[in-house]
This record gives C-alpha cells, structure tokens and sequence, in this order.
C-alpha cells in the first residue's frame, strides 16, 4: 500500500473516532468519516451512517468510494455505545443495542469493505475494542460481551483473507478522556486511574497512533492481533 490511502473511520466526528481521523489526514492520506449527523473534521469527507442499518453502512461505503476515488484500503470501525447497567436488571433492549452497535455495526462495515479489499488484494481493518473485552467489568455484560466478540471476529477475518494481503487486527483501549469517559462519577475516574500503573487517562491521539501503525504497511505481517493501549491496567490478559 502506498500514501495516500482510502480510509474510512466510523464514528469519525468525535473523541477517538476524530483524533484517528485527524492523524490519518496529517499523514496525508484520503479520508471518509461516518457519524450520525454528518458532521466531522476539517480535511475529511464528512457522511451520515448509523451502523445499526445495513443499507445506511451500505450506502455510506457507496458515497465514500465516490469521494475517495476507489475502494476503502483502511477500515476503522470505531463506532461504539455503552448503555451499563447491573445484568440483574439489564433489559433484553439495552443488552441487544449495545451488541447492534458495537459488534454487529463493525460486522456490517467489515463485510462492505471487504469487498473492494479482495478486489484490491489488499487492505487494513482496525477493530475499536476496549480492554474490558478481556477484563470483564461489571455493569458492563452488554458492553463487554459486544467488544470480546470483535476479537473472534478479527481472527475469523484473519483466518479468512489472510492469504489475500487483508489484514484485521484489535486494539484495547483502557480509558480514554473522549464524551465517554467524562460522564462517569468522579470517584469512578479517581478509581479508575488509581488501577492503571501509568496513573492517568490517555488522550484520543494515543490510541490514534496505534492504529495507524497496525494500518502501515510496517504491520504487514500482524493480524489476529489485540494490540491494549492501557496505561498496563490489562496486563496479563
Ligand atoms: P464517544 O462517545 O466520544 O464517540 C462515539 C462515536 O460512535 C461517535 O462518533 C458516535 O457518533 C458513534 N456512534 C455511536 N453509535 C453509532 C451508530 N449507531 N451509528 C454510527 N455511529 C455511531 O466515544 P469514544 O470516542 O470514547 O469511543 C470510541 C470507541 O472507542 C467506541 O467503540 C468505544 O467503545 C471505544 N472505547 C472507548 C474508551 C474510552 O475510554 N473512551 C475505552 C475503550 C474503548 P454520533 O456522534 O453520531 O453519536
């Protein structure tokens, strides 16, 4: 793959999904962003998607070809909900939001690009995990359940187009100072720091920078791989 590439992020107009964004146009490259209402960073092309909607991702992959020229080469699928709750009293509605957005929104997306990837023999797909993917958290079955499933997804993909220059790999954030994380209590956050060694929130452009390294052509032979951007609060899983 050469500069500039085709790269579409989801959930591209805030926290993570913009600072990815962000770092892919500085670094020269074509970029499509998806969000509900459209909006986005200065220097990408800007399309409304709901990833719950085949026919939206659908379309939104349509319109970003057309402004990018080609077919997507980088996939991000960022977008992604929490709705926490204690599994008790979770409904069967939040339980199957959370699952409709985060893991099977990023299926939906993956199964459109991968169609110009084969025709192309090559491409990147960058799953946005979390690292309670393999921690578990709790209030989080939902959330944790859906972000675990991008893993087998990822190595499925792997297993899959391998052979064909695709490569699908998984980053973990830990947390994350994005819309997200801010809602939290206080004294959440302050525990929350306190269980990373690194003692802090990260900034969106730190998950940003492993992204585009799994996205280089330096990570070609990496895929099926969770790559955690934690602050060490996973080590070990
Ligand atoms: P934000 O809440 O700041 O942004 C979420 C993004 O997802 C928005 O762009 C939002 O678009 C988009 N989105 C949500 N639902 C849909 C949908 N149905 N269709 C299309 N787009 C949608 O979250 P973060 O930036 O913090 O999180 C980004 C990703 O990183 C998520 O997958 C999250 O789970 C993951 N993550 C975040 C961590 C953190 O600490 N912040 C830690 C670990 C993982 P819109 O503006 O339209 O709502």
């Amino acid at each position: 793959m050469t500069q500039p590439r085709r790269v579409l992020i989801t959930g591209g107009n805030r926290g993570i999904g913009r600072a990815i964004a962000e770092s892919f146009v500085a670094a020269g490259d074509s970029v499509a962003i998806t969000s509900r209402d459209g909006s986005g960073p200065e220097g990408a092309t800007a399309i409304a998607c709901d990833v719950t909607d085949s026919a939206s991702v659908d379309a939104a992959f349509d319109e970003a070809e057309q402004a990018l020229g080609g077919p997507v080469e980088v996939l991000v699928a960022n977008a992604g909900i929490t709705d926490d709750g204690l599994l008790m009293r979770m409904s069967d509605e939040s339980f199957a939001k959370v699952i409709d957005t985060n893991l099977a929104g990023a299926f939906r997306c993956v199964r459109r690009a991968s169609k110009g990837m084969i025709r192309l023999r090559h491409g990147r797909i960058v799953l946005i995990s979390s690292i309670v993917a393999v921690t578990g958290g709790p209030g989080q079955v939902n959330y944790a359940a859906s972000k675990a499933g991008l893993i087998g997804m990822a190595r499925s993909i792997t297993r899959e187009l391998g052979g064909r220059g695709i490569t699908a790999n998984v980053v973990t954030p830990g947390y994350i100072d994005t819309d997200m994380t801010r809602g939290l209590p206080e004294a959440q956050r302050e525990a929350f720091v306190a269980a990373t060694p690194a003692g802090r929130f990260a900034q969106p452009e730190e998950v940003a920078a492993a992204v585009r390294f799994l996205a280089s052509d330096d990570a070609a032979y990496i895929s099926g791989a969770v790559l955690p951007v934690d602050g060490g609060l996973g080590m070990g899983h």
